[in-house]
């Protein structure tokens, strides 16, 4: 059964007091993820990738269709404050904007003992302290340059790692990735992601990647789905896709890839 299946998924957006809008964020999508599988949602800004990934984490809640998340629908199935808590440690967010994940007031191993919380674990406890030094040294961090900093103290990159150190105490299945070094300097941008790989061959997670970037989605990838207007217009494996694109719009994505990473010529 894959971890992810979603089925038929719309998402119209009213706005308007007066004159009501609707806006056809995204309609009728269709796909699913496999365990330890890294499928890129690939598409411009506006496309729907954000919507549908709020949808997926439950914070939005779907016009129709239904996501089933080990074959549960997460609309219907999730009832009770509990579940919600088991769904958040079985499915979990990557952003794109690190910065905005952490409070300036609070050092940086806030964002970690919140992931404990979630987990049941004393923070206190050095079980704890262990864990989220174990954690740090998985994404690449010293826990002696970060713990006890300020966000303001760590640069961009680390502020990802940080989120991805998360990961890596949580040990979700699935994680959805939300464009998660598009604000990152490009030079630190190959180490992050790497950190997702690493999740995907040492825990076998699942990640949804999304991305506005072909080059990145051909590298990373078991599979890309090309969203466009709010539909998903192709998917297939990266080999597929980049050798025999069906829609104008796949094209013109492939032919925006600089030489440089045109790694299958
Ligand atoms: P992407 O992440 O691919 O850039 P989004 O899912 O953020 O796309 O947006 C898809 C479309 O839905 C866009 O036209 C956007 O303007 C619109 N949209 C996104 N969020 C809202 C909202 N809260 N209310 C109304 N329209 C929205
Ligand atoms: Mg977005």
């Amino acid at each position: 059964m894959p971890i992810l299946m979603v089925k038929n998924l719309t998402k119209i957006y009213e706005s308007g007091m007066i004159i009501r809008r609707y806006i056809e964020a995204v309609r009728n999508v269709s796909f699913s993820i496999e365990e330890g599988e890294i499928v890129s949602l690939v598409g411009e800004s506006g496309s729907g990738k954000t919507t549908t990934a709020n949808i997926i984490l439950r914070f939005l809640k779907p016009t129709s269709g239904e996501i089933l998340v080990d074959g549960k629908d997460i609309w219907r199935d999730i009832k009770t404050f509990e579940e919600l808590r088991e769904y958040r440690k079985r499915v979990h967010a990557v952003f794109q904007d690190p910065f905005s994940s952490y409070n300036s007031f609070y050092p940086v191993d806030r964002v970690l003992y919140q992931a404990l919380e979630l987990l049941d674990k004393n923070p206190k406890s050095p079980e704890s302290k262990s864990l989220i030094e174990e954690a740090l040294i998985s994404v690449g961090l010293e826990p002696k340059h970060i713990l006890g900093k300020y966000p303001h103290q760590l640069s961009g990159g680390e502020k990802q790692r940080l989120m991805i150190a998360r990961c890596w105490l949580i040990k979700p299945k699935l994680i959805i990735a939300d464009e998660p070094v598009s604000m990152i300097d490009a030079s630190t941008r190959g180490g992050i992601i790497e950190l997702f790989e690493k999740l995907k061959e040492e825990e076998k997670t699942s990640i949804l990647f999304i991305t506005h970037d072909m080059g990145l989605a051909y590298y990373i990838s078991d599979k890309i789905l090309i969203m466009y207007l709010g539909e998903i217009v192709e998917q297939g494996s990266p080999e597929e896709i980049i050798s025999n694109p069906k829609h104008e719009y796949t094209k013109n994505l492939i032919e925006s890839i600089p030489t440089l990473y045109r790694r299958w010529e």
